[in-house]
């Protein structure tokens, strides 16, 4: 593996550290593969010690039980003593314990509304409930994994059979998932699950054609998932144990004539120009390294405002990546109704990790530490940059759909698999994903953006990631630039103009709902 030693700084490479906050007494390190020991900075700092890019370096010396601070917050508790020019590695710091939940100001700094920014459309599919999308997508609901495999024929023979008639429509899919039977379907917490179901199915990607492919016997009865708007029920569902059902190809059959009728309906679905306040974005990291804090989770954030200014929806999640900087967070509630709202999921949260055994310091893997975060503070820290500097206009459950616009929280666990389909439930038509270590995800209902945080990931993986916020951190760009770039490329995406790396190589996360009720 190259490090510092085994591969020499490009000529005109000059050493590069960042330093975020005035109050700051770590700053980490930009150059790639890190720096050796003897590197002297412009300002005369010495490392002492080869630091790694992205970890942190010691500005000053810092002693034992003394506090280790980035972004002006305390990240650390040094467990012994630091010195200046030092590698602020994972075993000199304790993770400091979590804001309290009960002493939280509450809407006490609402930010000003940003200016409005007008004049700025995509061209999106508008559906009849006023909901607008930003793909044309045929998605068929199941009520239980029994019949997976069968939809999985089934929609074989749709893309090779009808969807050629069907020109307009983008694809079809299915909506499949582990829930459904085997479960406590009447537990308090099984409302979770079962609204993201009854959600998922009504992404605005979706264009309000629901069909549902169940098996009979299950708990989860296929009619609770059709949307009580959609007429009769029994008209939405495919009963796999039906009587009328002679063997598999009528099963096959059934599917395949419920569909086409669907697929007549939207391909009359057209593009057509939309301002940009009918967007709603998800925003979402993922294989975060110290930088996704620096450049692409602040870029987000610029553009998370953009995106507010022109009226639209955005969404940011991740509980325990907001756990931490949740004292940051109450304050911009906009009303304390908002902020206690806040309180309450993440109340939740700690009542559901600990009843698992576990806190928030489960959270940052193997891959986030090498990439220089210590802990799940310095991660959170992070990840709420993403949220941009707008207030916080309304709080979402798990699965629950959004209702207002502005900047909105919606409550997910961070695991990347889990946050995206409880986005898409929530109504996202476009996802931005930041990434430090890099990862191959996207999905099929709705197209992700990946932006990576180092210049050295973007060009290792030119044909997975979608912008570089690393030019960030080596002066090419500004924040407000990426930002700019970012809300345009949201623009382009959202109207088919340019596709996504993972739409044009058909890389698609499984759907993974969040169940935190019992399985029997
Ligand atoms: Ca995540």
């Amino acid at each position: 593996m190259l490090s510092a030693e085994t591969a020499p700084r490009a000529e005109g490479d000059a050493p590069r550290t960042i330093r975020l906050h005035a109050d700051d007494n770590v700053a980490i390190v930009v150059n790639a593969f890190g720096l050796p020991a003897g590197t002297v900075f412009p300002d005369g700092l010495t490392l002492r010690e080869f630091v790694p890019q992205g970890h942190k370096v010691a500005l000053a010396d810092i002693p034992e039980g003394g506090h280790v601070r980035r972004y002006g917050e305390v990240v650390g508790i040094a467990l012994r003593d630091i010195a200046q020019g030092t590698w602020v590695e994972e075993s000199c710091v304790e993770t400091p314990t979590a804001p309290a939940l009960d002493a939280l100001e509450k809407a006490t700094r609402i930010p000003a509304a940003l200016p409005p920014l007008d004049g700025y459309t995509f061209e999106g599919f508008r559906n009849p409930d006023g909901s607008v999308g930003t793909k044309n997508i045929l998605a068929i609901s199941t009520s239980v994994q029994c019949v997976t495999g069968t939809l999985d024929v089934a929609i074989k023979r749709i893309r090779e059979e009808l969807l050629p008639r069907f020109p307009n429509v983008d694809d079809v899919i299915g909506l499949t998932h582990a829930y459904g039977c085997g479960v406590a379907i009447n537990a308090p917490e099984a409302v979770i699950p079962i609204r993201t179901l009854q959600s998922l199915a009504k992404n605005p990607n979706f264009g309000g054609e629901v069909m549902v492919v169940g098996l009979g016997c299950e708990k989860l009865v296929s009619e609770r998932l059709v949307p009580a708007d959609k007429g009769a029920a029994e008209d939405s569902v495919v009963r796999l144990q039906d009587e009328r059902h002679q063997g598999f190809g009528s099963m096959i059959d059934s599917i395949m004539t419920m569909a086409e009728a669907r697929l007549a309906v939207l391909n009359r679905r057209q593009r057509e120009t939309c301002p940009a306040s009918e967007l709603v974005v998800g925003l979402q990291c993922g294989g975060s390294d110290a930088f996704s804090g620096v450049t692409a989770n602040p870029s987000l954030g610029f553009a998370a405002d953009l995106l507010v200014r022109c009226g639209a929806t955005v969404l940011f999640s991740e509980v325990t990546e907001v756990r931490d900087a949740i004292h940051l967070l109450t304050p911009r509630a906009a009303t304390p109704e908002v902020a206690d709202a806040l309180i309450r999921e993440m109340a939740w949260y700690d009542d559901y990790l600990e009843k698992g055994g576990a806190d928030r310091r489960a959270n940052p893997s193997p891959g986030n530490k090498k990439g220089g975060l210590n802990n799940i503070v310095e991660k959170a820290l992070g990840s709420v940059a993403k949220s941009g500097t707008s207030a916080i206009a309304g709080v979402l459950a798990p699965g629950e759909r959004v209702r207002e616009r502005g900047l909105i929280f919606a409550a997910t666990p961070a695991s990347d698999f889990v946050c995206g389909t409880l986005q898409l439930a929530s109504g996202i038509t476009v996802q931005v994903f930041s990434t430090g270590r890099g990862t191959p995800y996207g999905l099929a209902q709705a197209p992700v953006i990946k932006v990576a945080t180092r210049t050295e990931l973007s060009q290792r993986w030119s044909d997975l990631i979608d912008l570089d916020a690393g030019r960030i951190a080596t002066g090419e760009s500004t924040i407000e630039e990426m930002g700019w770039e970012l809300f345009q490329l949201i623009l382009d995406v959202a109207s088919g103009r340019k596709r996504p790396w993972s739409d044009r190589w058909g890389l698609y996360n499984d759907l993974t709902l969040f169940n935190p009720a019992p399985i029997t």
